[in-house]
């Protein structure tokens, strides 16, 4: 049977098609966001569990206070207020059980507040913070001046050129870097990382402060965003899956087929999904085009997640940077989500980006490696027993910020004059975070909203 949608189909249902979706159906056009999973949220969602009863998010979201445009669009769909939005950036850096240093931003403007942060961050000498500082002035420059330059390096190398010794690296750049883009550092684009610094730390004091859902993440979005679309005469359906994007005589797309044989009809087509299943839909004639080859080049970097409900609370601390262990980050939920610290005291959830070498283990090793990290960092852990744990491999977390896919990141349009993309790995100069999900979906509603207003 054959769909008429009026103005565009989103097909994917994650940050990026409902971030599409949402400033399309805002400027008042018909849209259709097509989801191929029973609910909606892509590689950020949550789920209750049945045992504990507790929210638990495929892998704890961190967004920060430079997340504009996702700020926005929460507050588009009315649940900013689900936001803890913390006012500076405080972060506690265990570098062993005594061996702790809180970065903690200053009451001052930017970039001031993040300078005076690193003046009092104990886990350097006095003469490593004063070439940290220097270092993220050099970077800046070199980000302004000499872009192509930046472009070709990876973080390794740009530290190497900004005589960044092992201790600062250690203890302060790789946490941030490997938090941020999701990679090695050794492989990751030192362009990425120059944007993020900017973004979060040369900026206004409220951009480098940690934001984090008090809500399960799935809550934080969906529910919301589906509304506004559907209030506005949209539709937004799941169990939807595109089979193949139908481009017709005329080079433009007629029609998405999905798998149970309907086709959905529109002037315009947004595709916001990650780059393989963008690949599997395309006729085979356009994937041969330079545009499309290019995005089979691009590699995925994973994230392991595990959630452990402890029979006691360990840390005070809504979260805590791990230093020279496998385990990066610890969140303490009860501190988090505002419904369930009381239950649980002890659920606390654990974030190793960059996990290239982990990914294949089993989730009993993961989980050893975790607890031994945790015990060894928390001695108040060594005492508490795991009542229950969730271990969550996502292989395909983001896309791998290498400096030469960061250069195959595709634009918004495609060579099919109906056809945009958006999706966290496409070209907005970010990493692939939820904000640059956000992102791409609104410049995919606003080529699409170009297009209908010409
Ligand atoms: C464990 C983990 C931790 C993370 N931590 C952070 C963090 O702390 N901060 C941060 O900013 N970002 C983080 N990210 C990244 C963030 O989750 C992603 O950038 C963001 O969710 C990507 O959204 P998206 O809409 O671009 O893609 P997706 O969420 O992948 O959405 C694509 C959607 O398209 C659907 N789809 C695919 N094919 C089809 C088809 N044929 N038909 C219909 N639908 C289809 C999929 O089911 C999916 O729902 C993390 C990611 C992971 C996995």
């Amino acid at each position: 049977m054959a769909i008429e949608v009026k103005d565009a189909v989103v097909i994917g249902g994650g940050f990026a098609g409902l971030s599409a979706g949402v400033a399309l159906a805002e400027l008042g056009l018909r849209v259709a966001v097509i989801e191929g999973k029973p609910a909606l949220g892509g590689r950020a969602y949550s789920f209750v569990d049945s045992e504990t009863g507790d929210f638990v998010d495929n892998g704890q979201h961190v967004l920060m206070g430079c997340y504009r445009e996702t700020l926005d669009f929460l507050g588009k769909i009315g649940t900013r207020d689900k936001l803890i939005v913390h006012r500076n950036l405080e972060i506690e850096m265990l570098d062993g059980p005594h061996r702790r240093a809180t970065l903690r931003t200053a009451a001052l403007p930017g970039p001031l507040h993040m300078s005076a942060a690193l003046v009092r961050y104990a886990h350097l000498s006095i003469g490593e913070r004063m070439k940290v500082i220097a270092g993220g002035a050099r970077l800046m420059f070199i980000r302004r001046f000499e872009r192509e330059r930046l472009a070709q390096m990876t973080v390794a190398e740009v530290m190497q050129a900004l005589g960044q010794g092992e201790q600062a690296r250690r203890c302060f750049w790789y946490p941030i870097a490997i938090a941020t883009l999701n990679e090695d550092p050794q492989l990751a684009s030192a362009e990425l990382l120059a944007e993020v610094l900017k973004r979060a730390f040369f900026s206004r004091r409220i951009d480098s402060a940690f934001v984090y859902s008090r809500v399960g993440l799935s809550d934080l979005y969906c529910d919301a965003a589906r509304n506004f679309i559907e209030r506005r005469g949209g539709i937004v359906t799941c169990r939807a899956i595109a089979e193949e994007v139908e481009v017709g005589a005329s080079g433009a797309v007629s029609a998405v087929r999905l798998r149970e044989g309907d086709r959905l009809r529109a002037a315009n087509f947004i595709a916001a999904v990650p780059p393989q299943q963008l690949l599997r839909l395309m006729p085979e004639g356009a994937i041969s085009d330079r545009y499309f080859s290019r995005i089979g080049s691009l590699h995925s970097s994973p994230i392991i997640c595990a959630h452990v409900w402890l029979d006691r609370e360990v840390t005070n601390a809504a979260f805590v940077g791990f230093i020279g262990t496998t385990t990066q980050w610890l969140f303490n939920k009860r501190r988090i989500f505002e419904r369930h610290g009381e239950r649980h005291p002890g659920y606390l959830s654990f974030v190793i980006s960059g996990a290239r070498g982990l990914a294949d283990r089993s989730s009993d090793e993961l989980l050893a490696i975790i607890m031994n990290d945790l015990r060894a960092m928390i001695p108040a852990a060594r005492e508490a027993s795991v009542l229950k744990a969730i271990v969550l491999k996502e292989k395909h977390a983001t896309m791998a910020p290498d400096p030469e896919s960061v250069r195959n990141r595709p634009s918004t349009a495609t060579p099919i004059r109906n056809l945009f993309l958006a999706g966290d790995w496409v070209r907005t100069n970010l990493p692939a975070t939820i904000e640059s999900a956000v992102m791409s979906g609104r410049m995919a509603a606003d080529a699409v909203g170009a297009r209908v207003a010409a």
